[in-house]
């Protein structure tokens, strides 16, 4: 990878690199290059960076791309990953704080030790906090949001902001400003209130959890988790399986054998229009067999590869 001109961007302190692949930072492990990757080395940085990048420079974030399918001509602009192993997590006020970068079974384990409850839902969700406070990430009865106090987010104009879990309206894998509006900004950190609870018992739940997930998920495989949003009343799995879509394939991507609405791409060798050619596919069969409209969970972000 290419270094940027020093000059460019003097003073960072992450990791710079252009015409970076994406695919080895989604769990789909496909998908075209940024014209510029940047890995933080913490919030100053970030605030640095986006601060030094002109603002018409559009900045697309990147968690753990657990949720996120980059599409094969790759991303215009400056992508951002926030997944950072040293990312800390504290007890603050009663609170629990965690920055962004944090992946979430850490928090899950972190609230377990510390006596927290409910929090074990996060243990099963392979992404970041701030991918589960884009996506109002949940499972199993739990969802990020309804345990949140505040965010810290960072602006585009490379300002932070504490802003109030009320600044937000969230519902089912679903995240508006107050106002309807689409979230700005980068999330940096959140406070969390989970309620007090036995930690042993948390711990074994978290156990008992993982046990469901590799049982009903295919984990071997490269994958994105529940492609699709369950609709209202129904659950997307049964509506694809009941549409006999499971093994589905297009090139190197099939719909999983094991989870109907899980999209696997087996050798590492498929190629996100693969993958998107299979969503258009079960999305409009299951329309024109059950009548009900799939929304995909994902987030499709990039460019065609010849757009
Ligand atoms: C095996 C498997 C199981 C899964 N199970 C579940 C589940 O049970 N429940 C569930 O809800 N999801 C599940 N997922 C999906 C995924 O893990 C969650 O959506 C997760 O919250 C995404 O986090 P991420 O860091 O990987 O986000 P990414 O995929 O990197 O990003 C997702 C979206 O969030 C935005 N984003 C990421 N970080 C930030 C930030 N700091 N500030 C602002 N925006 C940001 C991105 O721009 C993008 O729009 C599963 C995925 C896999 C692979």
């Amino acid at each position: 990878m290419m270094m940027l001109e020093p000059l460019r961007f003097s003073g960072l302190r992450g990791a710079l690199a252009r015409n970076a692949p994406l695919g080895r930072y989604t769990s789909w492990r496909t998908g075209g290059a940024a014209d510029i990757l940047y890995r933080p080395a913490d919030r100053d940085d970030l605030a640095h960076f986006v601060r030094t990048l002109p603002a018409t420079t559009p900045i697309t974030v990147l968690g753990l791309g657990s949720n996120t399918l980059v599409r094969d001509g790759g991303v215009r602009g400056a992508v951002v990953v926030m997944h950072d192993p040293g990312a800390a997590l504290a007890v603050a006020d009663g609170l629990l704080y965690v920055d962004a970068g944090v992946a979430c079974p850490k928090l899950a384990r972190f609230a377990a030790m510390h006596g927290c409850a409910q929090a074990e839902f996060l243990a099963g969700i392979p992404g970041t906090i701030g991918g589960a406070l884009a996506m109002n990430a949940g499972c199993y009865g739990g969802e990020t949001w309804r345990y949140v106090a505040r965010v810290e987010v960072l602006t585009r104009e490379g300002t932070f902001e504490v802003r109030a879990k009320s600044s937000y309206a969230t519902s089912y894998r679903s995240v508006r400003r107050a106002d309807g509006a689409w979230p700005d900004g980068i999330f940096t950190a959140a406070w969390f209130a989970f309620p007090p609870g036995d930690g042993h018992a948390a711990r074994e739940r978290i156990v008992e959890l993982l046990r469901r997930r590799i049982a009903t998920q295919p984990l071997d495989l490269p994958n994105a988790g529940s492609v699709f949003r369950n609709p209202p009343g129904d659950h997307a799995a049964r509506l694809i399986e009941s549409c006999g879509l499971k093994g589905y394939a297009v090139g190197e991507a099939r719909v999983s054998e094991k989870h109907a609405n899980f999209i696997v791409n087996p050798q590492g060798a498929a190629r996100a229009a693969d993958i998107e050619a299979i969503i258009a596919h079960v999305r409009d069969t299951v329309r024109e067999r059950t009548g009900v409209e799939l929304e995909p969970e994902v987030q499709v972000i990039g460019e065609l590869e010849h757009e």
